[in-house]
């Protein structure tokens, strides 16, 4: 990673963090696009110290203007971008069905926006950050998809139907840009299981740190029996940003401690 400039979508996050740090160690400099200053800050004053090379350019994922502003404004300061991970994503309560409800339930603006975030999200960066990268025939495109984008998580339908369209992105693009502009883009995304974080902490947690059942049912579904550590996202991200995976493009990678490759059996 030593030289490489990275920026990643949602990087003020609680996996966006660790795979900023995990790279940044490695001799990366690390952009973090994200509305989050706060977080940002946070970050950066947290790892300065440590002498690593994380920078902050405020945007929107679902902003095509200030999108290409902040690519511009990296452009400008670093001379181009070697890889750019999207990482911003998450879900919302009116796109799942809680167990009391049903389809009726679903409340369709929230759906609308959770497909946005993840889809649009991914879709707005991508496009922005090709530009630089067709002109340099070279760059490195990685999504984070979910364990949700395989088989539907039971009730999260909004979420699930976003990552499974993120994974099918992520192939027609890997495809895409190889037909227009040769084999330098490669464009691959990580599926990671399940990670404890503030967005799901209540689902899989209750206040005095016990599983609830869903968080169990996910543990007895994991042959690893344990939640993943978003620092365990870092290692395969190197692999795919690696100049020597150029073989590599369109693949999705679980990183799951087994649960994809489990029957339940
Ligand atoms: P998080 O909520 O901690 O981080 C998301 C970050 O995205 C935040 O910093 C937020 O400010 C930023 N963001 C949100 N909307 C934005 C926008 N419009 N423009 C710019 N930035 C925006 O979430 P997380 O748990 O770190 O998840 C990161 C990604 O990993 C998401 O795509 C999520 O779906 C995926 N994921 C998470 C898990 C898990 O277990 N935590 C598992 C699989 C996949």
């Amino acid at each position: 990673m030593k030289g490489k400039i990275v920026c990643i979508t949602g990087g003020s996050g609680t996996l966006g963090s660790a795979i900023s740090k995990g790279l940044a160690e490695s001799g990366a400099t690390v952009y973090l696009l994200d509305r989050n200053k706060n977080a940002a800050e946070n970050l950066i004053a947290q790892t300065k110290q440590d002498g690593l090379d994380i920078r902050f350019v405020q945007s929107d994922v679902l902003n095509e203007d200030l999108m290409e502003k902040a690519i511009d404004e990296i452009i400008g300061q670093s001379g181009r971008i070697d890889v750019l991970i999207n990482g911003a994503g998450g879900n919302m309560s009116g796109a799942t069905i809680m167990p009391d409800q049903s389809i009726f339930d679903l409340d369709i603006d929230q759906f609308r926006k959770v497909n946005d975030l993840n889809l649009l999200g991914t879709v707005i960066p991508t496009k922005a950050v090709a530009k630089p990268m067709v002109k340099a025939k070279k760059g490195c495109i990685i999504n984070i998809s979910s364990m949700s984008a395989l088989i539907p998580l039971t009730r999260v339908v909004g979420y699930s139907a976003s990552k499974a369209a993120v994974d099918n992105f992520t192939k027609s693009m890997a495809v895409e840009l190889i037909k227009k502009y040769g084999e330098g883009i490669r464009v691959n995304a990580i599926a990671p299981g399940f990670l404890v974080a503030n967005q799901n902490r209540a689902l899989l947690m209750n206040e005095d740190g016990s599983l609830t059942s869903r968080g169990q049912t996910i543990i007895d579904n994991t042959p690893m029996g344990r939640f993943g550590k978003p620092e365990e996202l870092v290692s395969t991200i190197k692999w795919l940003c690696d100049d020597k995976s150029s073989f590599i493009t369109g693949i999705v990678v679980p990183i799951d401690g087994g649960f994809s490759a489990f029957s339940g059996v």
